[in-house]
């Protein structure tokens, strides 16, 4: 091992560039049947199910309020069934539907918010999942139309930094989905007035995460003002630094003022062909 030298740049490049044009290659979207019975969907009911439990024993959806939904392919997204609490889902639960709205699969009603979530999805092709709940501590500060100050928690300034104050509508309506639309590049997390929370990730879990977030911060601080001495704050040059962290990790801040790093195969060809270079002379 280690002892011959690999020098075949050119091979190298070639290998990477047809890894590369694959990855990138868009492929042809399968049937709402087939993606409906793919391993993938089960996996994604499954995680629906289990944050669904999350919520509701965090007592984030009161009745059958709240709901999750996520992207399967380009096409689709499983979403949760109308009328239902989140904390009694099973997998025939969950629904099938198109970027449209409309049921492909599934023995239930799609929640009326699904609006909502297929707005941001449109909006932000980042968003792959969203969590729509009412955490009481998120949603006393929706009633005030305010935001908690910034500065306080790492935590809170990674994941979620500003949030936003979408303004109220009827519940269930298009107007009502579209209110988030001048937030959704810049915010993960967004304030619904005199209504509740919506948050969007990569994934579910993710995106329960930031409602879990947000509402342990407002708690938090709602508690810390009443101890009743000054708030200290966490030092401009260390939210210097933890911006450059968000911007590394891709993560959305409307303190960015560039746009965030992605990660996309073929972002940086020469970088992806050196790498492979160096770890085939590695060998
Ligand atoms: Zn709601």
């Amino acid at each position: 091992m280690g002892q011959t030298a690999i020098a075949v740049p050119q091979q190298v490049r070639e290998v990477v560039e047809a890894v590369v044009a694959t990855l990138g290659e868009a492929k042809p979207e399968s049937s709402p049947a087939v993606v409906a019975a793919s391993f993938e969907a089960t996996a994604l009911r499954a995680e629906i199910i289990h944050v669904g439990r999350k919520l509701w024993q965090r007592q984030y959806v009161d009745g059958n309020g709240g709901n999750i939904s996520v992207r399967i392919g380009e096409s689709y997204v499983l979403c949760t069934p109308t009328l239902l609490s989140k904390g009694d889902l099973v997998p025939a639960d969950i629904c099938l539907a198109d970027l449209d709205g409309n049921i492909l699969a599934g023995d239930r009603s799609r929640t009326s918010e699904l609006l909502l979530h297929l707005e941001i999805y449109k909006a932000n092709p980042k968003a792959r999942a969203v969590v729509h709940c009412h955490p009481p501590y998120a949603t006393a500060y929706a009633i005030t139309g305010t935001i908690p100050p910034n500065g306080l928690i790492p935590e809170y300034e990674v994941f979620v930094g500003p949030a936003a104050v979408a303004p109220y509508e009827t519940p269930g309506t298009q107007a009502f989905a579209e209110t988030v639309l001048p937030f959704v590049e810049k915010h993960n997390t967004i304030l619904l007035q005199n209504h509740g929370i919506v948050c969007w990730s990569d994934t579910v879990t993710h995106a329960e995460y930031l409602a879990e977030i947000i509402d342990t911060y407002c708690k938090t601080y709602l508690i810390a003002k009443q101890i009743g001495v000054p708030l200290t704050t966490i030092p401009e040059e260390k939210i210097q630094e933890i911006l450059a962290l968000k911007r590394r990790m891709g993560l959305p801040d409307a303190r960015l003022t560039d746009v965030p790093e992605t990660v996309t195969p073929g972002a940086d060809l020469e970088q992806l062909v050196a790498r492979v270079q160096a770890r085939l002379e590695e060998q």
